[in-house]
């Protein structure tokens, strides 16, 4: 009787466990065939190369046409193995033309709204797994320390609680219902961890960082989303005393894999291990790094394609035994049948065009658009019109607008990195233009004013860096940005639009360029002609409302002082524009809460909130400490007020849960989403520790005139420092949980409590 393929083969059979299916597949692979199982590759090289030489397990970047050329040519190879194919979706399918591209991370997280992020990254998986991507590089982890460094606006913000709350849920949407749903995806925690705490802003400069500073601070958001079941953590790019994370036994080991119990997926970052040997020279050549990243346990290799030649040759120099390959294949292959795609490779399907940029996602992004502006200024002029149910607007009403800036209607600026037009990708430059409202579209299409335009100033045009186009790698260097200097006649010609409008909307703020990896910024100032553009609208004695479009906190103009309004978008995805006229007409609320702190001067920096107690004076002898705008704060159109906070027991031992309640109240004319942020000071810790720490928060829908009684349950476990021997430990004495607005001292209520 002739024999089956899945009797020759019973890791074929979809009958048998995982860890059988796991076992037989692993016996039957060559030396060669696991280390290439453990490489990640370059879709846009020489795919053949990939897989029927180096028998790659992995490819990204990947365009839509090399996706189906890839799996053909895994048909070719002895054992069949499917790819597993990654992708840096981060806010959307980035890099597919058509796709639904979201706010940046720091723009979601402005919502503060966990149940919408998720939403959001359930929509994002349903259009990346529809095209044949497995496995997203998304989210980021990290904390924003230095406001310059060139990556902040792919995080969460600055605080730990905020980021732990917002990733989990993202990682919750992205891998749904469990990875045998063809809709669900692979979540990575990145960058595992430390990377942010750079040098000067410096990106992947040596993270100096003690492990008791990981504890306190870096590591809680990444336990977290271990052990909710992250199925793959990412390693950064730094070095932390003087050893690349990519070898860093103490966090992969001991705190990872052992304290944690983590049983996901390793991948390096891009060509860490080449990156030993050309950037930080802490390895003689590929061999070793090759050998040194096996022991320490990474799993898949991103993108250091001598990897190959490089583990094959420290086997055979005796530097690694044959089976060194087997814990880290057997990870790999464990993702892929759990993935189910032995079965069902999971290519494009043929409906994708219906399943991506949908009009329903499309309208998830608006609502998750709306909720992540922030209003930082206002002195009354916005709304524009005030919403005037019973009667008609105020004669002084708003008849013709002047819609101004560089951003107005730059549509694929709007999108900000890891977008169609950011350059990781060469197959799209963009994505389609009229899946994209700018702030001119939006005002356009739903003012009820005339709407007059002028750019008014540039930004900068990029040069390639003298040093040369490339690294040793072979990736390209960022260009240099060279400001645009101010034009007279853009400016001209702006004023006079605005001298003939009742009110101006200037939209300005960074450009592609200032921001990514390797892309730091030395200051922190709008460049290029817009502050001159800024200080002319201002003079012209117009109410100027700034919409400031930034991929990260930027410093502002003195003029800006006088503006009527000021807000801010960061990169506001595909429905900004339309999202930001809402707000600027009154259609929707502004209840954006600032995830980070703004600076007054980049020579502020750091500015989070959640500094540690403890240095001579409270100022800088040239300027205040005290950010432009701090973590937590945002208007409303209306105003809210909190009274009467109190905590039911306030002598509680550390197994108690905090039994608070406080009575906000909506004191004006307009609804709002009120977000009640709880903070927790501990009177005195046995080393030096935090102010204050944000511990919960709750988001209450206010009518115009109603009052809530809000409740705050909060554990006592939570009110932990970490000691001086890296114990993470509630110490007994007295506290104050702070209640209130913004992480502003002058914003919060304060009730003490004691811990025996
Ligand atoms: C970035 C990662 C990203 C990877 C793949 C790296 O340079 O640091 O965040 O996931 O490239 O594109």
């Amino acid at each position: 009787m002739p024999e089956t393929l899945v009797d020759i083969h019973p890791y074929r059979d979809p009958a048998l466990a995982i860890p059988e299916r796991v076992a037989d597949l692993l016996g039957r692979m060559t030396l060669e065939e696991k280390v290439g199982q453990m490489l990640q590759l370059d879709a846009r090289d020489d795919l053949e190369d990939h897989v029927l030489r180096r028998n790659v397990g992995s490819i990204l970047h990947t365009s839509p046409e090399r996706i189906v050329a890839a799996r053909e040519l895994t048909l070719r190879t002895r054992l069949q193995i499917p790819l597993i194919v990654g992708e840096d979706c981060i806010h959307g399918h980035s890099f597919w033309p058509g796709a639904t591209i979201y706010p940046t991370q720091l723009g979601m997280a402005a919502s503060w709204d966990a149940a919408l992020v998720e939403k959001v990254a359930r929509a994002t998986a349903v259009e990346v797994a529809a095209t044949g991507i497995h496995w997203t590089f998304s989210p980021v982890l990290c904390i924003a320390r230095d406001l310059r460094w060139g990556r902040v606006n792919e995080t969460f913000g600055e605080d730990p609680h905020l980021i732990g709350e917002l990733a989990s849920a993202m990682v919750r949407g992205y891998q749904g219902e469990g990875l045998d749903d063809a809709t669900a995806i692979l979540a990575t925690a990145k960058h595992f961890a430390g990377y942010s705490e750079t040098q000067g802003g410096r990106d992947a400069s040596e993270a100096d960082i003690s492990r008791r500073k990981l504890r306190s601070w870096f590591l809680p958001p990444f336990e977290r989303v271990a052990r909710e079941g992250c199925r793959s953590f990412m390693l950064g790019y730094q070095t932390t005393d003087g050893v690349p994370i990519t070898l860093n036994e103490w966090l992969l080991s001991d705190v990872l894999r052992g304290e944690w119990g983590y049983t996901g997926t390793l991948i390096t970052d891009w060509d860490n291990v080449g990156r030993m040997v050309w950037e930080q020279h802490v390895q003689p050549d590929v061999t070793h790094a090759a050998a040194a990243a096996v022991r320490a346990g990474n799993d898949m290799i991103m993108t250091t394609p001598t990897f190959f030649e490089g583990a094959l040759d420290a086997v055979a120099k005796g530097m690694l035994a044959e089976d060194a390959f087997d814990a880290a294949v057997a990870r790999i292959l464990t993702l892929k049948f759990e993935l189910g795609l032995f079965e069902d490779p999971r290519q494009p399907r043929e409906d994708v065009a219906a399943l991506v940029g949908t009009a329903e996602h499309a309208a998830l992004n608006l609502e998750l658009t709306r909720r992540s502006l922030v209003l930082l200024e206002n002195d009354g002029t916005l709304p524009l019109l005030p919403a005037a149910p019973d009667g008609p607007p105020a004669p002084s009403a708003t008849r013709r607008i002047a819609v101004v800036g560089p951003l107005a209607d730059d549509a694929q600026e709007q999108l900000g990195d890891w977008a169609g037009g950011s350059g990781q990708a060469g197959w799209l430059d963009g994505q389609p233009r009229e899946m994209i409202a700018t702030v001119l579209d939006g005002l356009r299409e739903i003012a009820p004013w005339e709407v007059v335009h002028a750019r008014g100033a540039d930004i900068l045009t990029l040069e390639s860096d003298p040093a040369g186009a490339t690294w040793p790698d072979g990736q390209p260097r960022p260009p240099v940005v060279r400001p645009v200097p101010a034009d007279e006649a853009q400016i001209a010609e702006a004023v006079a639009a605005a001298d003939g409008a009742d009110a101006v909307i200037a939209v300005v703020g960074d450009a592609r360029g200032l921001y990514g990896e390797g892309r730091s910024t030395a200051t922190l100032e709008l460049i290029g002609g817009q502050v001159a553009l800024l200080d002319a609208l201002i003079e012209t004695g117009k109410p100027v409302i700034v919409v400031l479009m930034a991929s990260k906190p930027l410093v502002l103009p003195a003029s800006v002082s006088k503006a009527a309004a000021v807000l801010w978008v960061a990169n506001p995805g595909m429905q900004g524009g339309r999202a930001i006229a809402e707000l600027i007409t009154g259609a929707v609320e502004p209840t954006g809460r600032l995830p980070i702190s703004f600076a007054r001067h980049a020579g502020q920096q750091p500015t989070y909130y959640n500094q540690i107690r403890g240095q001579h004076g409270d100022r800088y002898a040239d300027l205040t400490q005290s950010p432009a705008w701090a973590f937590g704060e945002g208007r409303s159109y209306t105003t809210v007020q909190y009274d009467d906070l109190v905590i039911e027991q306030t002598a509680l031992a550390a197994s108690d849960t905090i039994a608070a309640h406080v009575t906000v109240t909506n004191t004006g004319a307009r609804p709002t989403i009120e977000t009640v942020q709880v903070y927790v000071r501990d009177a005195v810790t046995s080393v030096s520790w935090a102010e204050k720490e944000l511990k919960t928060y709750r988001q209450v829908s206010l009518a115009p005139g109603e009052a809530a009684r809000v409740r705050i349950d909060l554990p006592v476990a939570e009110c932990t420092i970490v000691d001086a021997a890296g114990n993470r430990a509630v110490e007994a004495g007295e506290f104050a949980l702070l209640v209130g607005s913004s992480s502003r001292e002058e914003s919060l209520l304060c009730a003490e409590f004691t811990v025996a």
